[in-house]
């Protein structure tokens, strides 16, 4: 067996900081040596500002301070995502992260919540999620810092970072432990001849060899694609948005505890509070807007003064159709990418360098870890669009041509059996370490109109008027607590000194 020494990681945008200070946390610098390239003059895609609670826990994982972190990147907190418009013009719902209620006995809270409302119990399913309440209430607290056994403790949150302050600060933490950057772009890549990569040549001339790389170059996949050829899966039938165009404004006020993503006229539109400023931009299908209207429609929606010129961003949603070739992993965009509707596509990167570690090959990488690697991706990225696509395609709306196409448009048959599931009674298909729980599907399935058309038989067990009396105590215990907070804002200044542009 001859170990991998030498792993040279291309790219430092996000993805290229993460695997780099994962590898550096993991693998002591005697054994495995780190180096990655980057070129500042081809520079970072500069977006993707708002994560899921996996997050926090690489921050935690990595031996991070929280407070350090969340100071230095100036980071808020976020609870979830509200999303005003998706399934009417009008409505609106919230996806919380943490749980709602908690079980009845042996039964779910959903199924019970189910024959409640059946029976014409006023409340709403959110009434009983701890996030949404502090969400609509601009309040906060780390759920760990709950008393013992209080609603409160089961709430979940993630975080809004300023991408190139994650970027710097993650390259200090992984430069600290050993991994050496190199400046410079990679204008060849040298081949061995079996087809695997032996070494990348700068602009400078200088050559520097690997044993294993990967390719963090964002959407120009240099090594993935443009170096081995392997081909894209493109989503377009089933993702209709292909552009989005990115501001960055000035706050008014205080930042809220969650990200905004609301339904536009030919896509949606995100806005994301950072302590010193808001990530505002506009996803949109090329087919029915162009860059200039969707700019000046953007420009319109975002308030504040704008701190930056609008940034034009092409994609393509889809993914590779192998993520590992020979001795290159690819990780970030240029593995593929579920449009930003959900945030998922940081917390992707740190899922390939899970598995990737998981199976860490030697030198001769074995096509049975090679394979099994890029079954777990296909399978990460395909639960993840799924999820996203429903957003779009349980939409009530058909107002314009872009909405009318998203109710007509063809679903993965995967998502179509989830729903059919659902619809049945309530059931969920759950896949082992799937990022979005029961509660995730729940509230998009309720915040799109989709209800069930019966509950679980199993609870016709229980007591129903007494149901009744609990879920009012449930629902008052929650907004009795969240009303002791403090705020969001109040909570980032005074436990995490943050600063207020
Ligand atoms: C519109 C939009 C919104 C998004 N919002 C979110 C979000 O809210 N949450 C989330 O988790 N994700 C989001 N994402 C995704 C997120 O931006 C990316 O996953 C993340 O930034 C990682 O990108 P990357 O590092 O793969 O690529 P990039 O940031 O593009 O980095 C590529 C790197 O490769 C280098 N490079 C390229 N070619 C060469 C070369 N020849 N030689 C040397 N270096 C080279 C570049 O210099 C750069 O350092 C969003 C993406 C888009 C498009």
């Amino acid at each position: 067996m001859q170990p991998i020494r030498k792993i040279v990681i291309v790219g430092g945008g996000s993805s290229g900081w993460i695997s780099a200070a994962i590898l550096a946390h993991d693998f002591r610098r005697e054994v495995l040596d780190v180096e990655l390239v980057e070129s500042e003059e081809i520079g970072t895609i500069g977006v993707g500002e708002s994560t899921v609670p996996p997050f926090v826990e690489l921050i935690r994982n990595l031996g991070i301070d929280q407070q350090d972190f969340i100071r230095n990147v100036h980071a808020t907190f976020k609870l979830g995502i509200e999303f005003p418009d998706w399934h009417r013009v009008g409505e609106s719902y919230f996806h919380p992260f943490g749980w709602i209620g908690t079980p009845v006995g042996v039964h779910d809270f959903y199924q019970v919540w189910l024959k409640a409302k059946a029976l014409g119990h006023p409340s709403e399913l959110q009434s009983f999620a701890p996030c949404t309440a502090m969400a609509r209430k601009k309040r906060f607290m780390l759920p760990e810092e709950a008393p013992p056994k209080t609603p409160l403790g089961s709430a979940g949150y993630a975080l809004h970072i300023d991408a190139s302050l994650v970027a710097r600060y993650l390259r200090g933490y992984a430069e600290e432990r050993g991994v050496q950057r190199t400046e410079g772009r990679v204008t060849e890549v040298r081949q061995k001849e079996d087809g695997s990569i032996a070494s990348l040549v700068l602009q400078s001339g200088k050559e520097i060899h690997g044993d294993f790389f990967i390719d963090s170059t964002g959407f120009f996949s240099l090594l993935i694609e443009k170096t081995l050829g392997i081909e894209y899966e493109d989503w377009l039938k089933y993702l209709p948005c292909d552009r989005a165009v990115a501001v960055q404004t000035e706050n008014l006020g205080e930042p809220a505890p969650y990200t905004v993503s609301a339904a536009r006229e030919e896509g949606w539109t995100w806005r994301i509070p950072l302590q010193h400023r808001m990530g505002n931009g506009y996803v949109y299908s090329s087919e029915h807007i162009s860059d200039d209207e969707a700019t000046a429609k953007l420009l319109s929606f975002a308030k504040g003064k704008t701190l930056i010129e609008p940034n034009i961003i092409p994609f393509r949603a889809g993914m590779r159709k192998s993520f590992w070739h020979k001795n290159c992993v690819s990780v970030g965009l240029s593995a593929g990418f579920v449009e930003p509707l959900e945030a998922t596509a940081l917390h992707i990167v740190v899922r390939s360098m899970h598995h990737l570690l998981r199976l860490f090959p030697d030198q001769s990488c074995e096509p049975a870890l090679i394979n099994e690697y890029n079954r777990l991706m296909q399978q990460e990225y395909e639960r993840v669009r799924d999820f996203v696509v429903m957003h779009y395609s349980l939409t009530d709306r058909d107002d314009t041509p872009f909405w009318k196409h998203c109710r007509e448009m063809e679903i993965p048959a995967s998502l179509a059996e989830r729903i059919e599931l659902f619809k049945a009674h309530g059931s969920l298909r759950q896949g082992i370490e799937e990022l979005w729980g029961p509660v995730s599907w729940q509230s998009i399935f309720e915040g799109m109109g989709v209800r069930p058309r019966n509950y679980s038989p199993k609870v016709d067990n229980l007591d129903f008027d007494r149901v009744g009396e609990m879920l009012g105590q449930m629902e008052a215990a929650i907004n009795g607590m969240v009303d002791q907070l403090p705020s969001h804002d109040a909570f980032l200044r005074d436990r995490f000194g943050a600063i207020r542009a």
